[in-house]
């Protein structure tokens, strides 16, 4: 991993190529990995955009409980609810379902050997976590999600 990189080659000009407004394709996806780089703390680029994972039982959300939507800590897309969050014992805040499927996206992830689903989210493509199927009734799943990736509502309030 390289990431002591020079300071100097951060912005090289002034040229704003930002497309988000209109709301089409692209949006806040379009920002590259040096772009978010200077947008997060450390620990949540390693997360969201090098599809790190974060200690078990080190996250703020896990075995948080506040009622309230668990937005993107990348793009503020909405992506689970404290209704469906549960204590799997995992380490990570797990829920059984998203708020919405249209805000998540599924990639496989065959990295460290396993074959598991990763889960991106659906606007900006940060890294999120997992899913499993060992969940509760009535999905059975299992999201298994990086507290680094989230940002409750009442924390968001804060900013
Ligand atoms: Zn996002």
């Amino acid at each position: 991993m390289d990431d002591n990189q020079a300071p100097s080659s951060r912005r090289q000009e002034g040229s704003h190529k930002d497309r988000r407004g209109s709301g089409g394709s692209g949006g806040p996806r379009a920002k590259t990995p040096d772009e978010w780089k200077e947008i997060l703390e450390p620990d949540r680029y390693e997360v969201c955009i090098n599809h790190g994972t974060e200690p078990p039982f080190s996250g703020r959300y896990n075995g948080y409980s506040p009622d309230g939507g668990y937005m993107c800590a990348c793009c503020r897309a909405e992506l689970f609810s404290s209704d469906a969050k549960f204590d799997s014992g995992s380490g990570w805040p797990s829920f059984w379902r998203p708020a919405s499927e249209d805000n998540i996206e599924y990639v496989q992830d065959t990295s460290y050997g396993m074959t598991r689903t990763g889960v991106n989210c659906g606007r900006c493509g940060a890294h999120l976590g997992h899913v499993f199927d060992d969940g509760p009734a009535p999905t059975n799943l299992r999201y298994c999600i990086n507290s680094l990736s989230l940002i409750h509502e009442s924390d968001c309030r804060e900013e």
